[in-house]
Parts: C-alpha cells; structure tokens; sequence
C-alpha cells in the first residue's frame, strides 16, 4: 500500500521521493546528479517518475575522437598508397 502523496516537499511537484534510472531502473535520490548503480549521468526527474538522461557532450566528443582516429588510421594503414 502506497502512502498518500502529499504536498510537504515543496519544489517537488511531483510527489515522488525518489527517481529511478532510465539506464538501470535503479532508484536513486531526488537530488542524485549521477546513478550511484550505473553512474549514468541524470537530470531532474520528468512526470513519470524517471530521471532524464542528461547529454553527456564530453562522452560524445570522446566518442567521435575515438572513431576520427579510428579512421585515420585505417586509412594510414590499408588504404593510403605507398
Ligand atoms: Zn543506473
């Protein structure tokens, strides 16, 4: 049996004590920056109780590094002429 929502915690419209990871579906804090399950960066939660994912631009930048060098160097290795 869940308890009656209440409006106490003000700045939380939502009613919920917690936020689940869109990731892991853990529960984590309202406040939680970061899923201390999967350490998924999260944002705030949304209306259905879920924290949103948050656009992590260091991991794509990192990510597109990755594959630039990745290129390169097949391109270095097999297709370059001599
Ligand atoms: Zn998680």
């Amino acid at each position: 049996m869940k308890p009656p929502r209440t409006s106490i915690d003000s700045g939380n419209p939502t009613g919920y004590i917690s936020k689940k990871c869109p990731e892991c579906m853990e529960y984590m804090s309202l406040n939680a920056g970061v899923c201390p399950s999967c350490k998924t960066p999260v944002g705030k939660i949304n209306k259905n109780g879920m924290a949103s994912r948050k656009t992590d631009w260091k991991a794509y930048a990192t990510a597109i590094a990755a594959w630039i060098v990745f290129i390169v160097y097949i391109w270095w290795a097999f297709i370059r002429e001599p």
